[in-house]
């Protein structure tokens, strides 16, 4: 085998907390994760040449070190010296700097790839420890479906699929800051926690509407008051029949989960309409056939 396709999905949260702030820095978080359809598309291609070559179809999206792809293929071949070198084709689909996991999910693909390619022999767990060497979320995309994740996001566990739903995804067009909006948090003790382990109850017994109900994120009582387009979309999204609707991450994207097919296409034609449209998408959750493999 000497080339692989690869599909990288997007992630979302139905549910984010920040416990506290480490006194080096990173948040300690509690999240429920859940894969979605929507995803990028990689091509790795074994070269004679040595070296790493990325192309994406994006331009304005660094092709070097800066790239989480390129920085994956770099990190794998310092840990596996190979004669030979790669060419990856990027195709992009998964909006940037959108809360979706974009660039970690093209890693944890791209070292998927590579070790399937190089026939390195990595197990799931040996991909996530070096995965999260790169970002806290890699070992996540690595894992993919439905799960819990703890510490700085890289204690998981896998949780049963959440009950399947049509998943409408808004990004506005505005740029958050992750940083801004950490920095921005306060945690005290008039915040309001999600009830992570109400959701998981939820998802364990199967019950859309009470997954949908509890979905929170804390990091929305710095971005709601800075960002209303966050508000009215997710508004919009109940108006039209979603269950429910939250920010994604740190955002900006929204998503709403409906039970109702035809509800859902309704409102995602409104948005695709509308001044969000190249970042509108309706999708679904993508639960991989067994944990760790891929498809
Ligand atoms: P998260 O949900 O983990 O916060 P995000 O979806 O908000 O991630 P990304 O799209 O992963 O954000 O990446 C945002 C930044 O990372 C951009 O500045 C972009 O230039 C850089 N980046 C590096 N590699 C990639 C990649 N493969 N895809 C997208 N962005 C990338």
């Amino acid at each position: 085998m000497n080339t692989i396709y690869l599909k990288a999905y997007a992630k979302i949260n139905l549910a984010l907390d920040v416990l506290r702030r480490r006194p080096d820095g990173y948040h300690e978080v509690r999240m429920i994760m859940q894969s979605v359809r929507l995803h990028d598309r990689l091509h790795i291609a074994v070269t004679r040449t040595p070296g790493i070559r990325l192309r994406t179809n994006l331009d304005f999206l660094p092709t070097n070190e800066n790239n989480l792809v390129y920085a994956a293929a770099n990190l794998f071949f310092e840990q596996f010296p190979q004669s030979c070198g790669v060419n990856i084709q990027l195709d992009k689909r998964i909006p940037v700097s959108a809360g979706m996991a974009g660039g970690s999910t093209d890693a944890a693909a791209t070292l998927f790839g590579l070790n399937r390619l190089f026939q390195t022999g990595l197990s799931l767990s040996n991909l996530q420890e070096l995965g999260v060497k790169l970002g806290a979320d890699i070992p996540y995309c690595l894992l993919r479906g439905t799960a819990l994740s703890e510490g700085i996001g890289e204690i998981l566990t896998p949780l049963p699929p959440a009950p399947p739903c049509h998943v409408l995804l808004v990004k506005p067009p505005v740029n958050i800051s992750t940083r801004h909006v950490y920095e921005h948090l306060t945690l005290d003790e008039t915040t309001r926690h999600p009830d992570i382990d109400g959701m998981i109850g939820a998802i364990r017994r199967g019950s859309l509407p009470d997954t949908a109900a509890l979905l929170s994120n804390v990091l929305e009582a710095v971005t709601r008051r800075e960002y209303p387009a966050i508000a009215d979309i997710e508004d919009t999204m109940r108006e039209f029949g979603a269950l429910n609707a939250l920010m994604s991450g740190s955002g900006p994207t929204v998503f709403g989960l409906f039970a109702d097919r035809q509800k859902a296409e309704k409102a995602f034609y409104y948005f695709k309409t509308g001044p969000c449209g190249r970042q509108t998408f309706l999708t679904s959750f993508f639960q991989p056939a067994v944990c760790g493999t891929r498809q």
